[in-house]
């Protein structure tokens, strides 16, 4: 079957690039991604198979969240999956509590690990289709992805750089109730042919108001370190798709309502019931 020749193929020229872990470990779990992902797609024909990139803070799991809703298909968020095993004990629990307690890159051994377990779990609840965040976010997991099935689109999304510095910056949870909030208010002078760009702070409720605490990592530096990483990371992920002509652009003009209904146009899309399976991309 020509995806398992494909996957075997790519096995190959995977195992190059794979210094760290035993070649076994990856050929198992792109197996395991393989069939979850062939599986999903033959249950009740194909629907989108989508990728949001984009760098931390930059809202990607919101547009994502949405979209998928907006189309039926399931959001995944390889954060979340971190999360969800984290929290549920899982098998991979000890060995990823130790990874991010060190601070350290999750593997894409884990990743893709995590990412199969996900999809069998799609189909057996009989979901089809996807719109993946978080994942590829090397060029080796996006070379695994491409081995395995086929990607319609790439959304990359992208906001200036001082909005999103002053974003991450503005991040405030509640200690109490967990909510999310940011106290940043955005407003940049249009200049050299670029619009203004206000986003406004989104405020806690009163309640709140005196239990906001900061993420420990939110500091100006770490955001700025965690955005080159991001940025040496995607930059090949970018170009990968860029030449396979699957990478769509897209820059953030502003807050979510004047993003959201931007976006839909440049996806071909309307926010209409009648409308919701049209699955036509720029
Ligand atoms: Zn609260």
């Amino acid at each position: 079957m020509a995806v398992m020749n494909r996957l075997i193929q790519r096995c190959g020229s995977v195992r190059n690039l794979c210094t760290k872990s035993p070649e076994t470990d990856l050929r198992k779990v792109s197996s395991a991604l393989s069939s979850a992902l062939d599986e999903n797609s033959k249950v009740k024909g194909r629907n989108v198979h989508w990728v949001f990139l984009g760098c931390p803070g930059v809202g990607k799991g919101t547009y994502a969240a949405r979209l998928s809703k907006l189309l039926s298909v399931p959001h995944i968020s390889t954060g979340d999956l971190v999360r969800h095993e984290l929290d549920s004990r899982g098998p991979l629990s000890s060995q990823l509590a130790e990874i991010v307690n060190q601070g350290k890159l999750i593997s894409d051994e884990i990743i893709i690990d995590l990412l199969s377990k996900r999809l069998e779990d799609a189909q057996a609840k009989g979901e089809t289709g996807f719109i993946l965040d978080g994942f590829p976010r090397t060029l080796k997991q996006a070379e695994i992805l491409e081995g395995v099935t086929d990607i319609d689109l790439v959304i990359n999304l992208k906001l200036r750089v001082e909005a999103l510095i002053a974003k991450c910056l503005g991040r405030r949870i509640c200690s109490e109730c967990r909510g999310n909030y940011n106290v940043a208010s955005i407003d940049i002078k249009g200049e050299n042919g670029s619009p203004r760009m206000y986003m406004p702070p989104l405020l806690p409720p009163s309640q709140c108001e005196s239990k906001l605490i900061t993420r420990s990592d939110d500091t100006e530096e770490v955001v700025k370190e965690r955005l080159k990483i991001y940025n040496e990371l995607s930059r090949p992920v970018e170009e990968y798709y860029r030449s396979r002509g699957k990478l769509l652009e897209f820059d953030l003009p502003g807050g979510i309502p004047e993003s959201w209904s931007k976006l839909l146009q440049a996806l071909n899309l309307d926010d209409d019931d009648d409308e919701h399976k049209k699955t036509a991309a720029a």
